[in-house]
């Protein structure tokens, strides 16, 4: 049973040399009497809030928040099928979506399991991406934190990314006007050409992103959905209009450094009436189900698309997930540790 290790706390950006892909047993029998489900991992999901885990826990600061140890298997989010099953809601070759290790195998709690799969007529490594967390984020930070009106104009920032891509393209459903920044030139193209963003712009050949948001928001910007934090959210706040919306989804650019970089422009949500609201995608799990009616049949008529990049093997998982804090994926980030 390969497994993805954690060598040591990480400081700064996490490096491949963090972790360690080890050999280990488990029997692929249930233990006698246990209410727990045996699982095959199929595909694990790369995800930014991976990062605040690796890092050594002070005091209570991190409560709630998941942890890891050293020496112990990485967990995230996956998809897998079940092998044996000791709880009632799963049997032998269901499959599931929901918090499991990076390893071939694993022994979950069924509370650990979000939810069966019930449509596998769409890719499986989908339930971790569009289908899955990521999916979720985009639409409970659009639709339920954003409150979105045809012809409002939103800005989106890591747009190419997994939440990112999802946003983009459900402003367009919705009749936004909706530009995108990412890190690449083949981002900013994808951007453009298959997601449907207005406009999207490459923010490391942006010299002055406060210039860059006025060229493209002339009249200001209606929401921001906020992944990146830092420097880019400094230039927004000075670019929104009066009663604009900032869902706070995640602040990337933050999660490597010793010490978080200070935001200079916050008076700017006085006057012009912002409202500015954190929010974590577990809070909106009961719209699974809604989410799902709205979302798999624009899948299957092309109106919705989905970018992944793929990594091929669970001993590709370390570079796949520190790839992640550099930009070097296109797309939702995935590992396949096997296809069926
Ligand atoms: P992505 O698939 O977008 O991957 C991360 C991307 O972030 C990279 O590809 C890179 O793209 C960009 N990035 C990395 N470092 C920086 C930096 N210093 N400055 C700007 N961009 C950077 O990730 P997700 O879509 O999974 O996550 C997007 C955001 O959503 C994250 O902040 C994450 O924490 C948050 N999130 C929050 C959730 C919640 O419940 N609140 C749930 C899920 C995600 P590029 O090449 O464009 O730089």
């Amino acid at each position: 049973n390969k497994q993805v290790i954690l060598s040591n706390y990480v400081t700064g950006f996490p490096k491949e040399s963090d972790f360690n892909v080890v050999e280990s047993t488990i029997s692929l029998e249930l233990p006698e009497g246990s209410n727990n489900v045996l699982i095959k991992n199929l595909y694990l999901s790369c995800d930014p809030y991976m990062r605040g885990a690796m890092t050594k826990p002070e005091g209570s600061e991190r409560k709630g928040s998941p942890t890891y140890v050293p020496a112990s298997p990485i967990a995230g989010y996956g998809v897998a099928k079940v092998i044996e099953s000791g709880h009632s809601n799963y049997k032998k070759g269901d499959l599931v979506w929901g918090f499991t290790t990076w390893e071939e195998y694993s022994l979950v709690p069924a509370a650990q399991l979000v939810t069966k799969i019930e449509n596998s007529d769409v890719p499986l490594s989908y339930y971790t991406g569009i289908l899955g967390m990521p999916g979720m984020t985009a639409y409970a930070g659009f639709f339920e934190l954003s409150s979105p009106k045809e012809g409002e104009t939103v800005f989106v920032s890591a747009a190419s990314g997994a939440v990112g891509q999802l946003v983009g393209q459900f402003a367009k459903l919705t009749g936004c006007y909706v530009v995108g920044s990412a890190g690449t030139k083949e981002k900013v193209d994808l951007l453009k050409n298959k997601f449907g963003y207005d406009e999207a712009f490459n923010y490391k050949e942006e010299p002055d992103l406060d210039a860059a948001l006025k060229r493209y928001f002339p009249q200001g910007i209606d929401i921001y959905f906020e992944n990146v934090g830092g420097k880019t959210l400094d230039a927004v706040l000075s670019n929104l209009k009066v009663h604009a919306r900032i869902p706070v989804c995640g602040m990337i650019s933050q999660y490597n450094l010793t010490e978080q970089e200070g935001v200079k422009n916050l008076s700017k949500l006085i006057y012009n009436r912002v409202r500015l609201q954190g929010f974590i995608v577990t809070d909106y799990y009961h719209l699974y189900p809604k989410y799902l009616e709205f979302l798999l049949p624009k899948i299957k008529e092309g109106k919705v698309v989905y970018v992944e990049d793929i990594a091929e093997g669970i001993e590709n998982g370390p570079a796949a997930l520190v790839g992640i804090f550099s930009g070097r994926n296109v797309g939702k980030q995935v590992v396949a540790v096997a296809h069926e």
